[in-house]
């Protein structure tokens, strides 16, 4: 039966560990309350058990002997073997009897007795609590050792308490650490930022300096170098020791074939010790130990991220291989999608930039187009005026001999010289309407304005037409309305220039005995001028090209095809309109309006 006092003791020692969480603090109030329990007791000892199976000592309840120096190992120690093995407490009341423990720690603590006890949690043995002597025997009874193991028990559950908040502590922090992480590559948007992102939480989560990604080809099966970084090596000397001396292919690295084929994370705590790593390539870089994760988008693996550990062998936690895949998940995602993008955004920069140079390109051929067409308009100027200097002095010279100055003529050399002179006429007025024309193209035209008698200007007009109107025995009639007023205000020289015009097409294409009617009166505020006549007309589908530059409808030796657009372009000049009328085989009206 335990004591009332022990169970007090207990229940104290309860409290004091349950308000704690760090493990040493526990472990120090349990391995003092078993030394003021067991007061025969001169050492209580608390060993952790190690990965490598042995127990280090780790806390005692007298610091003048420091335990955490004592290694025990149940290789070489029967006793602790046995406790192990039976997984519970053992008691040697005489050690030169039961000569079970090791003789140089007997000798050290000159060890009469001990109590070995297990610390189980969680099924497995956490470590091994000693209770012992320095040199007098405790003679421990059933219920002190009933008492000590009370106390184990309670501190396994208080062990295993820690390991538990531990576990979810670390749960919840990883988890955050992951929601963080997705958090800020969902905000990545460029391949920079994805990276960036990518490494930084792969570094927090592995604790390493080291973290590389890879592209896979899947077209030529190689394991490309991608971006690194890291504090050994440049990035730059990074990728040309791959392109240069490691040149990684599945078919040859048995490592990045499982990575890749299997889509699996493969963590290698020792990569000399393991065939699959590329030997040559891990002494390179001093790698030592490696974790590989693959980069999964759209259930294919386009890339690796590699941590790797330099100059010392480390291992790799399942729960931390986990981890590493989850952020490696999200970052594929991420990084499939940023670099589809980008090469997107480089695709359509290329385009731009083709289409920018097209219009570099196009523009010039339009500067060049503009260059000529100006050249031709200038040729045209100058020919034109080459032209008319001499055909001017040859209508003179002609008109002289027509006037028989020089001496009489006969009839038929009268003939003669009349043809001449309207042939003369004819030349003279297709070069004028050549250099009107290229002189408007240049931009080099300019209007006159005066108010004048616009029914002095149309007499004026009939009066130099009057001969073709005779010679085709056509009718001429002369309408103006009295609104139109007396004058108008406008170049004089251009309008009646556009009123010969009309008046000498009308003439031109209206067969003998035809009529032609000039009507001038007031339209929407503007002075408007008609020529009407009774001629050939122009067919439907070429109406819409008459005012097109040397465009004639029967392509014609007489004229230029320019007069229409010639007085279109005077018309617009004066901020007019001419537009006209025509029906084939009936005839033409011909208007145009400036404003008064
Ligand atoms: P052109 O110097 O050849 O007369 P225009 O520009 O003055 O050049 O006229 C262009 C073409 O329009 C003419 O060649 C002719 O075919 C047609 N045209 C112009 N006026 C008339 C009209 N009154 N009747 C019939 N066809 C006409």
């Amino acid at each position: 039966m335990m004591e009332l006092k022990s169970f007090k003791k207990l229940f104290l020692m309860t409290k004091v560990i349950n308000s704690q969480f760090e493990l040493s603090d526990i472990l120090q109030v349990f391995v003092d309350a078993i030394a003021s329990e067991i007061t025969q007791a001169d050492l209580v000892g608390f060993f952790l058990k190690q990965p490598d199976g042995t127990f280090i000592g780790y806390k005692g309840n007298k610091m003048s002997i420091d335990i955490t120096e004592l290694l025990i190992d149940p290789q070489k120690d029967s006793f602790v073997r046995d406790i192990l093995e039976r997984r519970a407490s053992d008691y040697i009341g005489d050690t030169s009897i039961d000569e079970r423990i090791d003789d140089d720690k007997k000798l050290l603590m000159k060890i009469q007795s001990i109590l070995g006890i297990p610390v189980i949690v969680n099924d497995a043995v956490f470590g091994v609590v000693f209770v012992h002597d320095f040199g007098k025997p405790m003679n421990l009874t059933r219920e002190q050792i009933e008492v000590t193991e009370a106390f184990v028990n309670m501190v396994s559950v208080a062990i295993h308490n820690i390991q538990m908040f531990e576990n979810t502590k670390n749960l919840v922090d990883k988890q955050q650490l992951l929601l963080d992480a997705t958090k800020a590559l969902s905000k990545s948007l460029s391949v920079r930022e994805v990276l960036k992102t990518c490494f930084h939480y792969m570094k927090r989560a592995t604790g390493s300096d080291e973290v590389g990604i890879h592209l896979y080809n899947e077209k030529d099966r190689t394991i490309e170098p991608y971006h690194i970084s890291s504090v050994s090596v440049t990035e730059e000397e990074w990728k040309n020791r791959h392109r240069e001396e490691i040149k990684l292919s599945i078919d040859k690295d048995k490592l990045f074939y499982e990575v890749v084929t299997e889509k699996k994370a493969v963590a290698i705590s020792d990569v000399y010790a393991d065939p699959r790593p590329d030997h040559r390539a891990c002494e390179m870089f001093n790698i030592k130990s490696l974790l590989i994760i693959p980069l999964v988008a759209k259930d294919r693996v386009f890339g690796d991220v590699v941590i790797p550990t330099m100059h010392k062998c480390r291992e790799y936690e399942q729960g931390e291989i986990e981890f590493c895949q989850s952020i490696a998940d999200v970052t594929a995602t991420a990084l499939a999608n940023a670099i589809h993008t980008e090469n997107l955004d480089y695709s359509v920069n290329v385009r731009s930039m083709e289409l920018q140079q097209a219009n570099f390109k196009l523009e010039g051929l339009v500067k060049e187009l503009e260059y000529l067409n100006e050249l031709k308009s200038d040729f045209i100027a100058t020919l034109s005026h080459e032209l008319r200097t001499p055909i001017t002095a040859v209508k003179g010279t002609v008109d002289i001999l027509r006037k028989e100055v020089l001496g009489k003529l006969n009839d038929s050399q009268l003939d003669l010289l009349e043809t001449a002179g309207k042939s003369i006429e004819r030349l003279l007025n297709q070069v004028n309407e050549l250099l009107d024309f290229a002189k408007m193209e240049n931009g080099k035209f300019e209007l006159t304005y005066s108010e004048f008698d616009f029914e002095e200007m149309i007499r004026e007009a009939t009066h130099i037409v009057d001969s073709l109107i005779n010679k085709k025995k056509l009718e001429l009639a002369v309408e103006i309305h009295a609104d139109a007023g007396k004058t108008m205000r406008a170049d004089r020289e251009r309008i009646l220039q556009i009123l010969l015009n009309l008046l000498s097409n009308s003439i031109k294409f209206t067969p003998q005995r035809g009529k032609i009617t000039i009507k001038a009166y007031m339209e929407a505020g503007g002075m408007t001028i008609e020529v009407i006549d009774t001629g050939i007309g122009i067919p439907m589908e070429k109406q819409k090209n008459i005012f097109t530059k040397f465009y004639q409808v029967n392509n014609q030796i007489n004229g230029t095809g320019l007069g229409l657009a010639i007085s279109k372009q005077l018309i617009e000049m004066h901020g007019g309109k001419i537009s006209f009328e025509s029906t084939e085989g009936e005839g033409s009206i011909f208007k145009f309006t400036v404003m008064k």
